[in-house]
Protein backbone atom coordinates (compact mmCIF):
# COMPACT_ATOMS: atom_id res chain seq x y z
CA UNK A 1 0.00 0.00 0.00
CA UNK A 2 3.02 2.18 0.95
CA UNK A 3 5.21 1.15 -1.69
CA UNK A 4 7.44 4.02 -3.26
CA UNK A 5 6.72 5.82 -0.07
CA UNK A 6 9.01 7.28 2.29
CA UNK A 7 8.66 7.86 6.57
CA UNK A 8 10.59 9.21 8.99
CA UNK A 9 9.77 8.04 12.38
CA UNK A 10 11.01 10.08 15.60
CA UNK A 11 11.61 8.24 18.73
CA UNK A 12 11.45 4.53 16.88
CA UNK A 13 13.82 2.49 18.34
CA UNK A 14 11.48 1.65 21.03
CA UNK A 15 7.85 1.46 22.15
CA UNK A 16 4.69 2.80 20.14
CA UNK A 17 7.79 4.72 17.37
CA UNK A 18 9.15 1.07 17.16
CA UNK A 19 5.76 -0.29 16.38
CA UNK A 20 4.27 2.57 13.83
CA UNK A 21 8.11 1.83 11.75
CA UNK A 22 7.91 -1.70 11.38
CA UNK A 23 3.89 -1.22 10.18
CA UNK A 24 4.60 0.94 7.51
CA UNK A 25 7.65 -1.32 6.97
CA UNK A 26 5.15 -4.10 6.39
CA UNK A 27 3.08 -1.97 4.03
CA UNK A 28 6.36 -1.21 1.63
CA UNK A 29 7.47 2.51 3.20
CA UNK A 30 10.97 3.15 3.34
CA UNK A 31 12.08 4.14 6.65
CA UNK A 32 14.00 6.63 8.46
CA UNK A 33 14.12 5.45 12.13
CA UNK A 34 15.16 7.79 14.80
CA UNK A 35 15.99 7.86 18.87
CA UNK A 36 18.21 7.17 21.69
CA UNK A 37 19.78 3.96 22.43
CA UNK A 38 22.88 1.01 22.10
CA UNK A 39 24.57 2.36 18.76
CA UNK A 40 24.71 -1.94 17.83
CA UNK A 41 21.01 -2.57 18.80
CA UNK A 42 19.96 0.10 16.74
CA UNK A 43 21.60 -1.30 13.47
CA UNK A 44 20.95 -4.61 14.24
CA UNK A 45 17.02 -3.01 14.42
CA UNK A 46 17.97 -1.13 11.06
CA UNK A 47 19.13 -4.23 9.21
CA UNK A 48 16.48 -6.45 10.33
CA UNK A 49 13.32 -4.39 9.53
CA UNK A 50 14.77 -3.71 6.41
CA UNK A 51 15.67 -7.67 5.63
CA UNK A 52 12.26 -8.30 7.01
CA UNK A 53 10.31 -6.03 4.43
CA UNK A 54 12.27 -5.89 1.83
CA UNK A 55 12.63 -1.95 2.01
CA UNK A 56 15.59 0.62 2.74
CA UNK A 57 15.63 1.90 5.94
CA UNK A 58 18.17 4.44 7.68
CA UNK A 59 18.82 5.93 10.46
CA UNK A 60 19.17 9.58 11.90
CA UNK A 61 20.58 10.42 15.79
CA UNK A 62 18.77 13.45 15.76
CA UNK A 63 18.38 14.79 19.18
CA UNK A 64 14.57 15.75 18.90
CA UNK A 65 15.40 18.75 21.35
CA UNK A 66 17.51 20.42 19.32
CA UNK A 67 15.67 22.42 15.93
CA UNK A 68 19.17 21.56 13.77
CA UNK A 69 19.26 18.32 14.30
CA UNK A 70 15.68 17.81 13.39
CA UNK A 71 16.08 19.75 10.27
CA UNK A 72 19.15 17.58 9.31
CA UNK A 73 17.53 14.74 10.06
CA UNK A 74 14.37 15.84 7.52
CA UNK A 75 17.59 16.53 5.00
CA UNK A 76 18.86 13.03 5.13
CA UNK A 77 16.13 11.21 4.57
CA UNK A 78 14.93 13.54 1.63
CA UNK A 79 18.68 12.51 0.41
CA UNK A 80 18.70 8.72 1.28
CA UNK A 81 15.26 7.62 0.35
CA UNK A 82 14.16 10.25 -2.37
CA UNK A 83 11.27 11.72 -0.53
CA UNK A 84 9.26 12.46 2.84
CA UNK A 85 5.91 11.26 2.17
CA UNK A 86 4.90 10.46 6.20
CA UNK A 87 6.02 12.19 9.02
CA UNK A 88 5.15 10.52 12.34
CA UNK A 89 6.35 12.70 15.30
CA UNK A 90 6.54 10.48 17.84
CA UNK A 91 9.07 10.89 20.17
CA UNK A 92 8.25 11.70 23.71
CA UNK A 93 9.26 11.78 27.42
CA UNK A 94 7.68 12.29 31.00
CA UNK A 95 8.13 13.16 33.77
CA UNK A 96 5.72 12.94 37.15
CA UNK A 97 5.12 15.76 40.04
CA UNK A 98 3.07 18.58 40.95
CA UNK A 99 2.95 21.83 39.71
CA UNK A 100 4.72 23.90 42.37
CA UNK A 101 7.62 21.12 42.25
CA UNK A 102 8.30 20.55 39.19
CA UNK A 103 11.48 20.92 37.90
CA UNK A 104 11.66 23.84 35.14
CA UNK A 105 14.52 21.77 33.46
CA UNK A 106 12.15 18.85 32.98
CA UNK A 107 9.31 21.29 31.63
CA UNK A 108 11.45 22.48 29.27
CA UNK A 109 12.53 18.96 27.76
CA UNK A 110 9.29 18.21 27.43
CA UNK A 111 7.87 20.74 25.96
CA UNK A 112 10.44 20.79 23.67
CA UNK A 113 10.43 17.01 22.95
CA UNK A 114 6.96 16.17 22.95
CA UNK A 115 5.71 19.14 21.47
CA UNK A 116 8.48 21.89 19.78
CA UNK A 117 10.10 18.67 17.91
CA UNK A 118 6.79 18.12 15.92
CA UNK A 119 6.73 21.74 14.96
CA UNK A 120 10.24 21.73 13.61
CA UNK A 121 9.74 18.54 12.15
CA UNK A 122 6.74 19.20 10.27
CA UNK A 123 8.51 23.01 9.41
CA UNK A 124 11.01 21.12 7.81
CA UNK A 125 9.15 18.36 5.68
CA UNK A 126 5.87 20.14 4.52
CA UNK A 127 7.74 21.70 1.42
CA UNK A 128 8.83 18.33 0.24
CA UNK A 129 4.96 17.11 0.96
CA UNK A 130 3.12 19.88 -1.03
CA UNK A 131 5.69 19.62 -3.86
CA UNK A 132 5.17 16.02 -4.27
CA UNK A 133 0.92 17.04 -3.45
CA UNK A 134 1.07 14.17 -1.15
CA UNK A 135 1.54 14.08 2.50
CA UNK A 136 0.42 12.28 5.62
CA UNK A 137 1.79 13.86 8.84
CA UNK A 138 0.68 11.91 12.03
CA UNK A 139 1.11 12.80 15.44
CA UNK A 140 1.58 10.93 18.62
CA UNK A 141 -0.78 12.70 20.79
CA UNK A 142 -2.13 10.72 24.00
CA UNK A 143 -5.52 10.68 25.97
CA UNK A 144 -3.45 13.22 27.84
CA UNK A 145 -3.86 15.54 24.55
CA UNK A 146 -8.12 15.42 25.65
CA UNK A 147 -8.22 15.42 29.44
CA UNK A 148 -5.36 16.04 31.85
CA UNK A 149 -4.34 13.74 35.24
CA UNK A 150 -2.46 14.98 38.29
CA UNK A 151 1.39 15.80 38.12
CA UNK A 152 1.42 15.77 34.87
CA UNK A 153 1.83 19.59 33.73
CA UNK A 154 4.04 19.91 31.08
CA UNK A 155 2.83 16.42 29.33
CA UNK A 156 -0.88 17.69 29.42
CA UNK A 157 0.28 21.24 28.56
CA UNK A 158 2.17 19.81 25.29
CA UNK A 159 -0.16 16.82 23.83
CA UNK A 160 -2.78 19.51 24.40
CA UNK A 161 -0.31 21.74 22.20
CA UNK A 162 0.14 18.63 19.57
CA UNK A 163 -3.67 18.85 19.44
CA UNK A 164 -3.82 22.03 18.56
CA UNK A 165 -0.68 21.96 16.27
CA UNK A 166 -2.34 19.33 14.28
CA UNK A 167 -5.60 21.29 13.38
CA UNK A 168 -3.69 24.26 12.19
CA UNK A 169 -1.10 22.49 9.82
CA UNK A 170 -4.32 20.16 8.61
CA UNK A 171 -6.26 23.28 7.58
CA UNK A 172 -3.20 24.70 5.63
CA UNK A 173 -2.47 21.79 3.99
CA UNK A 174 -6.11 20.86 3.26
CA UNK A 175 -5.63 21.38 -0.22
CA UNK A 176 -1.80 20.35 -0.75
CA UNK A 177 -2.50 16.51 -0.69
CA UNK A 178 -1.47 16.54 2.58
CA UNK A 179 -3.20 15.32 5.81
CA UNK A 180 -2.36 16.03 9.41
CA UNK A 181 -4.18 14.20 12.08
CA UNK A 182 -3.33 12.71 15.93
CA UNK A 183 -3.73 9.70 17.70
CA UNK A 184 -4.27 9.77 21.19
CA UNK A 185 -3.80 6.08 22.99
CA UNK A 186 -4.46 5.34 26.29
CA UNK A 187 -2.29 3.30 27.86
CA UNK A 188 0.62 0.84 26.03
CA UNK A 189 3.11 -1.10 27.69
CA UNK A 190 6.08 0.55 26.67
CA UNK A 191 9.13 1.25 28.79
CA UNK A 192 7.71 5.19 29.21
CA UNK A 193 4.74 3.22 31.11
CA UNK A 194 6.88 0.69 32.98
CA UNK A 195 9.03 3.30 34.56
CA UNK A 196 5.55 4.59 35.83
CA UNK A 197 4.41 1.34 37.23
CA UNK A 198 7.98 0.30 38.89
CA UNK A 199 7.60 4.08 40.47
CA UNK A 200 4.26 3.25 41.76
CA UNK A 201 4.86 -0.47 43.23
CA UNK A 202 7.95 1.18 45.12
CA UNK A 203 6.02 4.58 46.21
CA UNK A 204 2.86 2.67 47.05
CA UNK A 205 5.43 -0.63 48.81
CA UNK A 206 2.64 -3.20 46.58
CA UNK A 207 3.80 -5.43 43.60
CA UNK A 208 4.34 -4.66 40.26
CA UNK A 209 1.68 -6.45 38.53
CA UNK A 210 -0.93 -4.99 41.62
CA UNK A 211 0.48 -1.24 40.03
CA UNK A 212 0.20 -2.48 36.49
CA UNK A 213 -3.55 -3.46 36.95
CA UNK A 214 -4.05 -0.40 39.72
CA UNK A 215 -2.98 2.02 36.85
CA UNK A 216 -5.39 0.38 34.28
CA UNK A 217 -8.21 0.23 36.49
CA UNK A 218 -7.77 3.75 37.39
CA UNK A 219 -8.05 5.38 34.03
CA UNK A 220 -9.24 3.07 31.76
CA UNK A 221 -12.68 0.99 31.22
CA UNK A 222 -11.40 -1.53 29.20
CA UNK A 223 -8.59 -3.17 31.09
CA UNK A 224 -6.32 -4.11 28.68
CA UNK A 225 -3.50 -1.96 27.35
CA UNK A 226 -3.52 -0.89 23.48
CA UNK A 227 0.21 -2.88 21.43
CA UNK A 228 2.68 -0.57 19.66
CA UNK A 229 1.56 -2.79 16.97
CA UNK A 230 -2.10 -1.43 17.09
CA UNK A 231 -0.89 1.71 17.45
CA UNK A 232 1.26 0.97 13.85
CA UNK A 233 -2.28 -0.26 11.79
CA UNK A 234 -3.56 3.16 13.14
CA UNK A 235 -1.15 4.72 11.61
CA UNK A 236 -1.08 2.89 8.28
CA UNK A 237 -4.94 3.28 8.04
CA UNK A 238 -4.42 6.91 8.30
CA UNK A 239 -1.60 6.95 5.80
CA UNK A 240 -4.04 4.93 3.18
CA UNK A 241 -5.66 6.20 0.04
CA UNK A 242 -8.80 5.72 2.48
CA UNK A 243 -8.06 7.63 4.88
CA UNK A 244 -7.28 10.75 2.51
CA UNK A 245 -10.38 13.51 3.44
CA UNK A 246 -9.52 12.62 7.08
CA UNK A 247 -7.67 15.50 8.28
CA UNK A 248 -7.01 17.53 11.66
CA UNK A 249 -8.88 14.98 13.71
CA UNK A 250 -7.90 13.13 17.21
CA UNK A 251 -8.49 9.20 17.03
CA UNK A 252 -8.46 7.91 20.41
CA UNK A 253 -7.06 3.99 20.43
CA UNK A 254 -8.01 4.47 24.36
CA UNK A 255 -9.78 1.43 25.73
CA UNK A 256 -12.58 3.84 27.08
CA UNK A 257 -10.67 6.61 28.92
CA UNK A 258 -11.84 9.27 27.59
CA UNK A 259 -15.67 8.03 27.05
CA UNK A 260 -16.57 8.50 30.30
P1 LIG B 1 9.37 4.91 24.75
O1 LIG B 1 10.11 5.47 25.91
O2 LIG B 1 9.26 3.42 24.60
O3 LIG B 1 9.96 5.48 23.37
C1 LIG B 1 10.31 6.82 23.22
C2 LIG B 1 11.20 6.96 22.01
O4 LIG B 1 11.57 8.34 21.87
C3 LIG B 1 12.51 6.17 22.09
O5 LIG B 1 12.87 5.69 20.81
C4 LIG B 1 13.52 7.23 22.56
O6 LIG B 1 14.87 6.94 22.20
C5 LIG B 1 12.99 8.43 21.79
N1 LIG B 1 13.44 9.71 22.33
C6 LIG B 1 13.32 10.19 23.59
N2 LIG B 1 13.89 11.40 23.67
C7 LIG B 1 14.37 11.69 22.45
C8 LIG B 1 15.08 12.80 21.89
N3 LIG B 1 15.42 13.87 22.63
N4 LIG B 1 15.42 12.75 20.58
C9 LIG B 1 15.12 11.66 19.81
N5 LIG B 1 14.45 10.59 20.30
C10 LIG B 1 14.09 10.62 21.59
O7 LIG B 1 7.92 5.60 24.83
P2 LIG B 1 6.53 5.27 24.11
O8 LIG B 1 5.58 4.90 25.18
O9 LIG B 1 6.71 4.39 22.94
O10 LIG B 1 6.12 6.74 23.66
C11 LIG B 1 6.08 7.16 22.31
C12 LIG B 1 5.08 8.30 22.17
O11 LIG B 1 3.78 7.82 22.49
C13 LIG B 1 5.36 9.48 23.10
O12 LIG B 1 5.10 10.70 22.42
C14 LIG B 1 4.34 9.28 24.20
O13 LIG B 1 4.00 10.47 24.82
C15 LIG B 1 3.18 8.69 23.42
N6 LIG B 1 2.21 7.97 24.23
C16 LIG B 1 2.57 6.86 24.93
C17 LIG B 1 1.60 6.20 25.67
C18 LIG B 1 1.91 4.95 26.45
O14 LIG B 1 1.04 4.50 27.21
N7 LIG B 1 3.07 4.37 26.31
C19 LIG B 1 0.29 6.67 25.70
C20 LIG B 1 -0.03 7.81 24.97
C21 LIG B 1 0.94 8.44 24.23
Amino acid sequence: MLKGKAAIVTGSTSGIGLGIARALASEGAQIMLNGFGDKAEIEKLRREISATHGVKVGYSAADMSKPGDIREMVQQAAQELGSVDVLVNNAGIQFVAPVDEFPEDKWNAIIAINLSAAFHATKAALPLMKQRKWGRIVNIASAHGLVASENKVAYVAAKHGIVGMTKVVAIEAANHGVTCNAICPGWVLTPLVQKQIEARAKAENIPVDKAKNDLLREKQPMLQFSTPEQIGALAVYLASDAAATITGTTISIDGGWVAQ
